[in-house]
């Protein structure tokens, strides 16, 4: 066996060692808990946590937490340490099924959307059993949900893993009508392709703005971007290999299967992608991705900025959420098959995305919507900010052909009957050409490109899991009380893509034209997160959320708060960011170069007085005239910061930060800006996008 293979998932308390280290009965009672949900009984759950407690000591760890994923998109961890006392004056090292299952962290330190009184600041982590427990730092991490002290949810883990079980519940009611009886139950698959850059942990030291926005809030664009192309999948550097395969080393370790690597468009953009797993897999192991990307980045002398545009005018970065659904016996749902009733399902779950993604496009755009990731979509090098799916010609063909009844082309000479004739089969490597899709049939799964690469993939999931859950009720719904099966399977079909074919696009979303197309279609722009956020409480999506239980009014308008709390506070703080390097870096540095200026023009005439130095007043003078602008702007900018203070509601807030801030903002940095390309280097108090961008 190679190296590779022995640490692989060494980490990880998972199946195999579960099998090892619990007696039989025990092992038995936990994998029911794990497939179907049933409650561990206190005796199961006390050996289960002794056995955890005994396999992490052997590999040198000392304390436990119970790791979850609360509102901040981060996660969180209380570490704990195994010893007790022994009564006899020494220690001994336990841990109790009741500690496994249960702990206690304040909530009152973490988003809650108001969902917490202030009197009771209690909150609970419950040990989530379907998602392995591994080891991290020494200390045994326990994949937990987190919930407030009345048991509403406060974490990111909680609503994705109803979600899952909603969608479990309706696919197999439409697997059943084809007859799949075999089939027992259906996970949701999700493989993240992670973008980031990798910058030299030097030069960020040195930028206030890096360090505490995750951004460059200033920056002249260099004399060379990204238009040679000459950066996308090209030759990975020694450092950065090293880097990689440290971090490779890392995942695998705890399970995660890392697999592909490459360099992206912009300059030190790199991407990592996974093998697919279940969503509530993936949604750990990218939190975790994240976090050692960050940590074994700065053992190589790199800082890892997971910001979705930590520089202007080069191109930023995305998650791509790959999504599918997969049954316990093996089949890839979106998988179009062989025969005609593999087919006339696979259409009728197209049918249900194409209906979904068209009446839950407000949600969709929401789940992605961060301050942050506003810079990208809609900015000619994300998808725009308006949903659409892209099926791929050959699929859009056999639709239109459903659609108005007539033969798909010359070789198929007939009209499709669904449920009895066999798709016409269209080769899959022709359905992934348009890379401005938001929402992408990609042959066997679709790709839903608008996510940031900050983002946790779990809010996009569990939006994603409920609305298709929402479509395959209605779909089992009119199927199962049916006369004629097929009939009904035809034109349940036919009229649902007749219904929404507004929501499918092959053309380039890129252009103006497609924005103009789009808003004929009647399709939605919302171009802001500002924009988006009121959709999450509007009472279709109330009445979605707690019809399959995913969340209940209180827990969405709680979310729909501590959205809008985030991008507030995530603007303030660019903006008071910005003014404190104006006032401390910046200015003093630009008036320092016109003051040394000042001195060689005075030095100058006192040569002669026949020198007219028209070179250096002409420099000096715009650099004074910039500098006064400057000033202006960060006038104005203090003061409209100052404003919103008084505002009362967030969505007040929200609008002044997302039109007045950002555009003073804008305005204070064009300035500054300018003033960078004509301030001698050796005055520019910080590291400019150059170095940045271009040291090794
Ligand atoms: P690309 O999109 O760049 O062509 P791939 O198609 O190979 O790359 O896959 C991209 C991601 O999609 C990978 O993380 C892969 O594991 C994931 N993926 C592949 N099949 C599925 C599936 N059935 N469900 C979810 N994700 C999948
Ligand atoms: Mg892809």
């Amino acid at each position: 066996m190679t190296k590779i293979q022995d640490t692989f998932e060494s980490l990880v308390f998972n199946e195999s060692v579960m099998q090892d280290k619990l007696p039989k009965d025990v092992f038995k009672k936990l994998k029911a808990t794990i497939l179907e949900g049933k409650t561990l009984d206190g005796n199961v759950a006390n050996t289960v946590a002794n056995a955890m407690k005994d396999w992490a000591i052997e590999k040198g760890v000392t304390h436990y937490t119970h790791w979850f994923q609360p509102m901040t998109g981060i996660t969180a961890e209380k570490h704990d340490s195994f010893i007790m006392p022994d009564g006899n004056k020494g220690i001994i090292l336990e841990f109790s099924g009741k500690e496994l299952i249960k702990g206690e962290p304040d909530a009152s330190s973490f988003p809650n959307g108001g969902l917490r009184a202030t009197f009771e600041a209690r909150g609970y982590t419950t040990w989530d059993p379907t998602s392995y427990a591994f080891i991290k730092d020494q200390t045994l991490c326990i994949p937990s949900i987190f919930c407030s002290y009345d048991g509403s949810s406060l974490d990111k883990k909680t609503p994705l893993l109803r979600s899952m079980q909603a969608i479990n519940d309706q696919a197999l009611r439409i697997l059943k009508l084809f007859g799949h009886d075999d089939v027992t139950r259906v996970t949701t698959t999700v493989g993240c392709e992670q973008e980031y850059f990798l910058i030299d942990s030097k030069l960020y030291e040195q930028r206030e703005d890096l360090k505490l926005c995750g951004r460059t809030l200033y920056g002249a664009l260099p004399p060379k971007g990204q238009e040679m192309d000459d950066h996308y999948f090209g030759m990975l550097d020694k450092r950065v290999t090293a880097f990689m395969r440290d971090l490779d080393d890392e995942l695998w370790k705890l399970g995660i299967l890392a697999k592909t690597e490459h360099k992206e468009v912009a300059p030190r953009q790199v991407e990592l992608a996974p093998i697919f797993t279940t969503s509530n897999t993936a949604t750990d192991h990218n939190q975790l991705t994240m976090e050692f990307m960050k940590k074994v980045a700065l053992k190589h002398g790199f800082r890892c900025l997971l910001h979705e545009k930590p520089f202007e005018g080069i191109n930023g970065s995305g998650k791509h959420n790959n999504w599918s659904m997969s049954t316990n016996t093996g089949i890839n749902l979106l998988e179009p098959g062989e025969s005609p009733a593999e087919n006339a399902q696979f259409l009728l779950i197209l049918a249900a995305l194409i209906k979904g993604v068209d009446e839950y496009q407000d949600l969709l755009r929401l789940c992605v919507a961060t301050a942050s990731n506003d810079h990208r979509l809609g900015a000619n090098e994300a998808p725009p900010a308006i949903l659409s799916i892209h099926l791929g010609d050959e699929l859009n063909g056999i639709l239109e052909a459903i659609d108005k009844g007539v033969p798909y082309n010359q070789k198929f000479n007939k009209v499709m009957e669904i449920g009895v004739d066999i798709l016409p089969s269209f080769p899959k490597d022709t359905t992934d050409r348009n890379r401005t899709s938001p929402f992408a049939f990609t042959g066997n799964k679709f790709e839903f490109r608008m996510l940031g690469s900050s983002l946790s993939v779990g809010c996009p999931n569990f939006m994603l899991n409920t609305i298709v859950a929402e479509e395959l009720m209605q779909f089992a719904d009119i199927l199962e009380n049916a006369s004629d099966f097929h009939t009904a399977l035809n034109d349940l079909i036919k009229d649902t893509i007749r219904n929404h074919k507004r929501i499918i696009f092959s053309g380039n979303g890129y252009t103006d034209e497609w924005v103009k197309e789009a808003e004929k279609r009647g399709l939605l722009n919302l171009k802001t997160t500002i924009d988006a956020l009121p959709y999450y409480t509007s009472e279709k999506n109330i009445h979605l959320f707690t019809k399959h239980k995913i969340l209940s009014v209180n827990e969405l308008y709680s979310r729909k708060e501590i959205l809008y709390e985030n991008y507030c506070k995530t603007i303030r703080i660019e903006a008071k960011t910005m003014l404190d390097m104006a006032n401390k870096l910046l200015l003093p540095a630009i008036l320092e170069a016109q003051n040394d200026l000042t001195q060689i023009i005075i030095n100058k005439k006192a040569v002669s007085s026949s020198f007219d130095c028209h070179v250096e007043i002409e420099k000096l003078t715009s650099m004074d005239q910039l500098t006064e602008k400057m000033s202006e702007a960060m006038k104005k900018l203090e003061k409209e910061t100052e404003k919103v203070l008084h505002l009362t509601t967030f969505e007040e807030k929200g609008k002044a930060y997302s039109t007045t801030i950002l555009t003073c903002m804008n305005e204070l940095r064009t300035i500054v800006d300018e003033l960078e390309t004509i301030t001698p280097k050796k005055y520019w108090p910080m590291p400019d996008y150059t170095d940045i961008l271009y040291t090794e």
